[in-house]
């Protein structure tokens, strides 16, 4: 018996993968997505039904917000019965936090959502979206005795497919633009392409539950030598924040003197979530490894482990976005919900 031909809808919100240039102004310009086999008649060659959504502005992804990504979360839950899977086209500048703040708000997701784009437009002649398109309809429609391969939200660029909330992006001149550097690649397209069985997240069949409350009440404070106490002060008494993204250096550690302790230990007594992540972008905060990473974990701020800036900054959203109490969320900071947290 022949396989269901599985079904897969392309969002395309915006970005230099979608853009045509224009033939008398040389501008570029987003096309107009019913022509898309027109543009890659490769598609036709898919066993695969392919139906598609395109916002009716598309965004360059450095104007993302998170009302988009609530935009992004209806339309998957809208249509989620519907499909077997979902690609996302998506401008590479901002792709990392709308990968991960999904993966948040898609909890007990059973099917893929692929995040993808390019760094060439799709109409130039070295353009890297073809492939990455194909590529990623290819993975979003892919079955195994009826079930997806994947269920989890990814990005795949330049042949390699990647837990979203893992990837920061890396470079903005090259094809291979995405890092994952604290967990491995889940799938490599060569001449196949190779699922990493083992580093894919098991579907857990239960019903979808889409998060569409999200809280940008945060600040984020990047330490460097010789930052100043007026400058940390007033970052830290920021009026209305809930939460303080705190980048530390190496293993979460920071400066010792005791202003900045009797500082943070202020807002945390005020019920300000602290949460410690690293500069590093490979590697872990321990907490108390050094003396100089000591002090923070006796006033109560929170590990962050080997998340990245980008889940870090949208997993807090999400976590505030939630009625929940101040203990549960830094339950929740140190639990790997999605993937996105190594725990020991
Ligand atoms: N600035 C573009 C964007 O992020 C770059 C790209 O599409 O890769 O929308």
């Amino acid at each position: 018996m022949k396989n269901k031909k599985s079904s897969v809808l392309l969002i395309y919100t915006g970005g230099t993968i979608g853009m045509m240039q224009d033939a008398h102004s040389n501008e570029l310009r987003p096309f107009d997505f019913k022509s898309l086999t027109k543009q890659i008649p490769e598609l036709n060659k898919f066993d695969i039904g392919l139906s598609s959504i395109a916002f009716k502005k598309p965004i360059d992804s450095s104007n993302m917000h998170p009302l988009v990504w609530v935009e992004l979360a209806e339309i998957i839950k809208a249509n989620y019965s519907h499909f077997d899977g979902f690609v996302i086209l998506h401008g590479s500048d901002t792709m990392s936090f709308t990968a991960s703040a999904l993966s948040f708000m898609l909890e007990n997701l059973n099917k893929p959502v692929v995040l993808t784009g390019s760094q060439l437009p799709i109409g130039i002649i070295r353009t890297d979206g073809k492939e990455n398109l194909i590529t990623a309809i290819e993975i979003a429609g892919a079955q195994e005795k009826g079930k997806p391969v994947v269920s989890e939200v990814c990005i795949y660029f330049e042949y390699k497919l990647y837990r979203g909330n893992r990837t920061f992006k890396y470079n903005s001149s090259h094809f291979d633009a995405f890092r994952s550097p604290n967990y491995q690649a889940l799938a490599e397209a060569g001449v196949n392409i190779q699922y990493n069985k083992s580093a894919l997240l098991k579907p857990n069949g239960k019903a979808l539950k889409v998060h569409l409350e999200l809280d940008n009440d945060l600040v984020v404070l990047k330490l460097y030598p010789g930052i100043s106490q007026k400058i940390i002060t007033s970052i830290l008494n920021t009026k209305g924040i809930k939460a303080v993204i705190l980048e530390t250096f190496g293993a979460g550690n920071c400066t010792t003197q005791e202003w900045f302790t009797t500082e943070l230990k202020k807002i945390i007594d005020k019920g300000i979530i602290v949460l410690n992540i690293t500069q590093c972008r490979e590697g872990q905060v321990i907490q108390g490894m050094y003396e100089t990473s000591s002090h923070l974990k006796k006033i109560g701020v929170i590990g962050g482990s080997d998340l990245t800036f980008e889940a870090a900054v949208t997993k807090i959203m999400f976590l505030l976005g939630q009625k929940i109490t101040n203990t549960q969320i830094k339950k929740s900071l140190q639990t790997n919900l999605r993937g996105e947290l190594t725990t020991n």
